[in-house]
């Protein structure tokens, strides 16, 4: 039994060693590859994953599966190798299905329309975009047919992201959910802001910016001996093993927060990937139990404890003191509500709270409409505005900052957007559970002290890895299933208190 254990974990290393090579590769394509690698870069990596999925579907790591699963079936189910056999059992079920030859297009044409993306946004230029996102459509309808017969067209898509959850289910979720944000927002907007926030639209030196925020997240957990931190247009966290999490930032020194809360919100991933126990190292579940519960990792950083009062009672003293010119005559509360504030934007990656979930929802409602073939891409733009108009009351004035903002979609990722706003259901889920355990939680907080906090993630959240799905998780962890009740009492909450409500 421990041999057929054994040679098993031997492949599935094998098959990850060659997905961590790819993942580096694109890793080095979004933070230090010279303009002119595009093209080769794409095939490389095509090769690679093609290489991965080959060797993942075999005949040879069938065999290995099968006696794996027979190794297994006496143990307890909640061991780290009953649970590793079972969610491979789950991938490899659905890579299966998929011809390597579609991964090795995917993976080329998405390689293509990434460099295809980074010269169409600043340019605005959709129409140059057109014929990469129709191609990447075509390829996830080929990919939804893998699945075939299903529910929803979007079934397979999401379930790549978010194992377990079906899109009317996500659906019910957010058509509960969006008239409660409608109407936050329209009362916050109603009441009329006077929250002043032009100090933090002045200038921010990029290196100073830099070593601040690094300095909170080395104090929060994350481990640069196991990581590193470099720039990218569209940060994001990658890992090649749990001792190697790498995170990346977007510095903007005429707008302080982005970079800050883009550097803890990755960090709040890379907490979660460098939590997890070393036996998952080298294979999948080092990953998590879905982006659903990484983005709840990250959102919990970026905001339930980045975006707090006691964390700036912490740490503010020390921002005056790096920033005296742009912060020293402004006052905690000021910078509190200042960084708390609520706009309607055309930006999802910054907005605010209160409307950050309405972004995701056009996202799906429209990703669906593609995939269902009821808009075509080229009327993109046009259903983009419509959307723009109903949920945020907003004009969408270019591409720039409409369909062309994401980096998502050309690296094929449909089905992917969900997961944002899930993520954030379920941070508000686990922190009420979190603050019911931690009563001084707050107060730990306000002296800099996350020990408590992060022992108790990595306990209940981060060391599980990808061992449990992750509606199993949650009801574990906080004894319910997933709810947007917490969520929006947490936003009610704050913003009453911010906006006297
Ligand atoms: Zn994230």
């Amino acid at each position: 039994m421990e041999d057929q254990l054994a040679d098993f974990r031997q492949l599935l290393g094998k098959v990850y060693d060659l997905r961590a090579a790819a993942q580096l590769l694109g890793w080095d394509q979004q933070t230090y590859m010279p303009p002119g690698g595009g093209p080769a870069r794409a095939q490389q990596i095509a090769t690679l994953e093609q290489l991965s999925h080959e060797r993942f579907v075999s005949d040879e790591f069938g065999a290995a599966l099968s006696a794996a699963q027979h190794a297994v079936a006496d143990l307890d189910p909640d061991s780290d190798d009953a649970c590793l056999v079972r969610e491979v059992t789950r991938l490899h079920d659905r890579s299966v299905r998929v011809s390597s030859e579609w991964v090795g297009e995917f993976n080329h044409q998405t390689g293509l329309a990434f460099e295809a993306w980074v010269k169409a946004k600043p340019a605005a230029d959709f129409n140059s975009f057109i014929p990469h996102l129709k191609q990447i459509v075509v390829l996830r309808r080929q990919y939804a047919e893998f699945f075939a017969p299903y529910e929803h067209v979007y079934d397979p898509l999401i379930a790549e992201f978010e194992p377990g959850i079906k899109t009317l289910e996500v659906k019910a979720i957010f058509d509960d959910l969006r008239p409660t944000q409608v109407a936050l927002l329209r009362e916050i907007v109603e009441r009329g802001s006077d929250v002043n926030d032009d100090f933090l639209h002045i200038d921010y030196d990029d290196h100073q910016q830099r070593r601040f925020g690094e300095e909170v997240i080395r104090q929060i957990g994350y481990d640069f001996d196991r990581g590193r931190q470099d720039s990218a247009a569209h940060p994001f966290t990658t890992e090649f093993g749990i001792n190697d999490v790498r995170i990346t930032t977007r510095i903007k020194t005429d707008y302080m927060p982005t970079g800050l809360f883009s550097t803890m919100h990755e960090a709040g991933h890379a907490l979660y990937a460098q939590g997890v126990k070393q036996s998952l190292d080298r294979t999948p579940l080092i990953n998590g139990a879905s982006l659903g519960f990484h983005e709840s990792q990250s959102r919990m950083i970026e905001n339930l404890v980045g975006r707090s009062l006691p964390f700036w009672r912490a740490y503010y003293p020390q921002l005056q003191q790096t920033f005296p010119s742009q912060l020293g005559s402004v006052k905690l509360q000021d910078f509190y509500r200042a960084i708390n504030k609520v706009k309607p934007s055309l930006i999802r990656t910054e907005a605010d709270e209160a409307t950050y979930n309405l972004h995701v929802m056009l996202r799906f409602d429209l990703e669906i409409s593609m995939m269902r073939g009821e808009l075509e891409v080229a009327d993109l733009p046009e259903a983009w505005s419509a959307k723009m108009q109903e949920y945020l009351g907003l004009d969408v004035p270019d591409h720039t900052r409409g369909v062309l903002q994401d980096v998502h979609w050309s690296g094929g990722s449909i089905g992917y957007f969900p997961t944002y706003a899930l993520g954030n259901l379920i941070a508000a889920q686990l922190w009420e559970t979190i603050q019911s355990a931690i009563p001084d939680l707050e107060q730990q907080i306000a002296n800099k002290d996350f020990s408590t906090l992060l022992a108790w993630l990595r306990e209940n959240v981060h060391q599980h890895g990808g061992k449990f799905k992750p509606s199993d998780l949650l009801q574990r962890i906080t004894g319910q299933s997933l709810t947007a009740e917490p969520y929006t009492a947490y936003l009610r909450r704050k913003y009453a208190e911010i906006y006297q409500l």
